[in-house]
């Protein structure tokens, strides 16, 4: 059986590396376009601030790993899919065939249309060449414009800050993070950055980012057509749609993602966000499968098909996928949204449908003083989304939760009453849920 993935991210790999386990006389191919070996983006903050170097990010410190999986890494680039002739043709020249595919293209910055922004000293975080980048110009001190406070921006920003840099974050929602935070959840995260140095920009957007002249005739010309060095000029100008005008040395840009899915287009691979899949992550079409940030899996919480990019789902995702792939028929148990996020100290946390569903209910509790807020959302007896700040000690039992629709019963009134019983709901409700499941094994 003749097994190809595109893309070596942690999906690429962890799918690698469980049909190698499953079917040791299988062939395997993985086809990556990045030059370094394979590496966790969830590593670049760690390198930004000095933690690990290069080497730390890669997802595997044995430089014969692959090799003695026999696991064949090829740096190249899928151009397109062949769904008829099970082949997938090369950007380098030539075709692979295949029995099983799996898509694995994980995704890719998208940049605004923002006059200024392809020149340089703009950059996106997201690749190891984008780190270096960022680390020649991030130096104590620098001026640092950030477009974008999403979950990728407030990670991003929390490496900044630990530069040492002047940083200025505009993002233009009306609060930060606004896609995994209500209001005043995402109000109280700007608080505490402003308090910690940052300045943010909320309801604002990027408008241009202008450069000086370069002196001389070549500089005038490699600066019209966006060439030239990011070293040797004076500040940039970046215009905010407020009307403000801000300097800096450095731009970076995170405002989201998109996945890579153009080279499947004609391909008969149906895409919606990403690769839409089915509960055992293949496609529509028979043999070819997705996983990670470039797939549209099923959410059970909900009960729709969501891209969720994040890491843990990225792998779990991929180990189901290769287990069909070598014919163990294993279901996804679903994605849920689930993110955590540590903002230079202030640890927020969001689960499934935090913004509530038709006809549920919400209860709400804000601590400013003590930096605690605790927002929860329920459809019937079960808690389908929430909010908090602060409540570290309660993230996995708002995880469990939510993920596992655990039926509260008469919990579900004592927690409107009293949202701070989270702990004793789970203990009495999700414990007595676990042991009626044993029972009834
Ligand atoms: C700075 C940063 C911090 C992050 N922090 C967290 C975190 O704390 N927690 C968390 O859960 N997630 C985090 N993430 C997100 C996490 O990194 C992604 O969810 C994860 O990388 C997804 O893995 P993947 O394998 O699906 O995709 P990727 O890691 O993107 O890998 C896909 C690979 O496929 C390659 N590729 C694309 N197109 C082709 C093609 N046509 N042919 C061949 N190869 C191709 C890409 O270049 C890439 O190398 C972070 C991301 C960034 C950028």
């Amino acid at each position: 059986m003749k097994h190809v993935i595109l893309g070596a991210g942690p999906a690429g790999v962890i799918a690698a590396e469980t049909i190698r386990k499953h079917a040791p006389n299988d062939s395997i191919v993985i086809v990556g376009d990045e030059p370094e070996p394979p590496y966790s983006r969830m590593a670049i903050p760690y390198l930004l601030i000095g933690r690990v170097g290069e080497a730390g990010t890669h997802l595997r410190h044995d430089a014969d790993h692959y090799a003695k999986q026999r696991i064949e890494l090829r740096r190249d680039r899928a151009k397109r899919v062949d769904t008829a002739k099970h082949e997938v043709q090369l950007e380098g020249g030539g075709s692979l065939p295949f029995d099983r595919l799996l898509i694995a293209t994980g995704s890719s910055p998208a940049t605004p249309p923002i006059p200024g922004i392809q020149g340089p000293g703009v950059h996106s975080c997201w690749t190891l060449k984008d780190a270096r980048a960022i680390m020649a110009l991030a130096t104590p001190g620098a001026r640092v414009v950030q477009m974008g406070a999403g979950f990728i921006g407030c990670i991003i920003l929390e490496a900044l800050a630990g530069r040492g840099v002047k940083l200025s974050v505009v993002e233009m929602g009306d609060r930060m993070v606004p896609r995994m935070m209500g209001p005043t959840a995402g109000g109280m995260i700007k608080d505490w950055c402003q308090r910690k140095g940052v300045t943010v920009y909320t309801g604002a957007r990027v408008e241009s980012v202008d450069r000086p002249e370069p002196p001389g005739l070549l500089g005038k010309v490699a600066g019209a057509i966006g060439l030239g060095s990011d070293k040797g000029r004076g500040p940039m100008s970046v215009h905010l749609s407020t009307g403000q005008q801000l300097e800096a040395d450095l731009v970076i840009s995170a405002t989201g993602v998109k996945p890579n899915i153009g080279f499947l287009e004609n391909s008969g691979i149906t895409c919606l966000v990403g690769v839409l899949t089915d509960e055992h992550l293949q496609t529509n079409v028979s043999g070819v499968y997705a996983a990670g940030d470039c797939a549209e899996a099923f959410d059970m919480v909900s009960g729709k098909t969501i891209v969720s990019a994040i890491q843990p789902n990225a792998a779990e995702q991929a180990r189901v996928a290769a287990l069909n792939m070598v014919g163990q028929v294993t279901p996804l148990k679903g994605v849920t949204q689930i993110n955590v996020l540590d903002t230079l100290g202030l640890v927020s946390a969001s689960f499934g449908n935090w913004e509530g569903v038709p006809g549920g209910k919400h209860v709400e509790l804000t601590d400013r003083a003590a930096g605690r807020h605790l927002s929860l959302q329920f459809a019937d007896d079960r808690l389908v989304g929430c909010n908090a700040i602060g409540w570290t000690d309660h993230v996995g039992v708002m995880r469990g939760l939510v993920e596992g629709q655990v039926r509260l019963g008469e919990w579900k009134d004592r927690l409107i009453a009293d949202p701070t019983l989270l702990m004793q709901a789970y203990l009495a409700r999700a414990q007595a849920q676990d042991a009626r499941a044993l029972v009834r094994a």
